[in-house]
């Protein structure tokens, strides 16, 4: 059986009031960086990156470096022994031994939680393929926070590749677990949002509507949450082509906005907000990014320094004879994982991936 540590695997490994903290915590790293310059002196991060990564990436080890603590890890798993046939399993208890706190992004569904099985330090999930990527909700929560006053009472439009965006999933995993929160669902029906988060909305009481314009969700906007069409997880290109630029913002959609409506993206565009809409005030993304550093410093430090309290890593049944039907969930890869599920009703829910599979 694995130790206990501060896994980030999914938002909801952890309470509302355990996010809250984080996010009052960056604040005071925002007003005053200095007095937390040599928390983590001595402490070592490593950051697993399998799959391309800007902000999340450099974000998560200036946070390490301004907290005065050191980085090591990889960008590129192929100049690894992951190009030599290691496991997933095999790296993680290796690096994890190296290290005090772990980061990692991954191509497959539920490898992070895979990775936490292994791991002999606490991981961060990066980012599991098109599942869920935690620590770009905390930034989002934070730029919310600073930037509205409030984690309740919005009524929030998210726009373009609800499917495979997992910034998407984790934000209304988080964002339903506040008071009075509406969400207008702004995509394609061949992009809309999975109905395991669906069920989530529902399951906690939060109104939500499906359009297919901006212009209809815009005028009742406090957020527009816009984001990139997933180019890379589309199972051929004809179907991304079908699908991309279907939604451009323009300075002419932000007329139709409140005056103190904001637009956030997770960051990297394409061709979704046009630039001229950066000259905007509401135009909230790049603030958006550099809060992501100051809330990953809030998170090393809380991960690090405090008693383990996420939930446990699996908590279902395990089915040897079943195998998740989802192609790119870690288990079709890693195939030493128990294959353990939680069971609703007449379905079995894969716990790494979340799929659902009828019985
Ligand atoms: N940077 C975000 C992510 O890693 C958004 C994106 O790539 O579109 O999911």
């Amino acid at each position: 059986m694995n130790k206990k540590f501060n896994h980030l695997i999914d938002m909801d490994d952890y309470t509302v009031s355990h996010w809250n903290a984080i996010i009052g915590l960056a604040q005071d790293i925002m007003r005053r960086p200095d007095s937390y310059s040599d928390k983590c002196s001595g402490r070592i991060m490593a950051t697993l990156f399998y799959e391309p990564s800007t902000r999340t990436q450099m974000s998560f080890q200036a946070a390490m470096i301004r907290l005065g603590g050191s980085i090591i890890g990889f960008d590129n798993p192929s100049n690894s022994s992951v190009a030599k046939g290691e496991n997933l399993k095999d790296t993680i208890k290796i690096v994890s031994s190296y290290s005090d706190i772990l980061v990692m992004r991954h191509t497959s569904e539920g490898s992070a939680r895979a990775a936490a099985l292994a791991a002999d330090c606490p991981v961060i999930n990066a980012g599991d393929g098109g599942h869920l990527h935690p620590t770009q909700t905390l930034t989002d929560l934070l730029t919310l926070k600073t930037e509205l006053g409030r984690l309740d009472n919005l009524t929030v439009g998210l726009c373009g590749d609800l499917k495979y965006g997992r910034t998407v999933h984790s934000l209304l995993k988080a964002l339903s677990c506040y008071p009075n929160n509406k969400f207008i669902l702004i995509s394609t029906e061949s992009l809309s949002l999975p109905s395991y988060i669906k069920d989530v909305l529902s399951a906690r009481g939060c109104e939500f509507r499906e359009v297919r314009t901006i212009d209809e969700a815009m005028p009742e906007l406090d957020m527009l949450y816009m984001t990139r069409i997933q180019r890379e997880r589309f199972d051929s290109e004809e179907e991304y082509k079908r699908q991309k630029d279907v939604y451009k913002l323009t300075p002419a959609k932000m007329r139709l906005a409140k005056k103190e409506m904001i637009v956030m993206h997770p960051l990297p565009r394409v061709n979704e907000i046009e630039v001229e809409v950066d000259d905007d005030p509401r135009a909230a993304y790049f603030r958006q990014a550099l809060n992501g550093m100051y809330v990953r410093m809030a998170l090393i430090l809380t991960t690090l320094n405090n008693e383990p309290s996420c939930k446990p890593l699996l908590t279902g049944v395990i089915h040897k004879d079943v195998c998740c039907s989802n192609k790119k969930c870690v288990t079709q890869t890693e195939l030493y994982l128990p294959h353990s599920f939680r069971k609703f009703g007449d379905i079995l829910i894969c716990e790494y991936c979340d799929e659902r599979i009828l019985l």
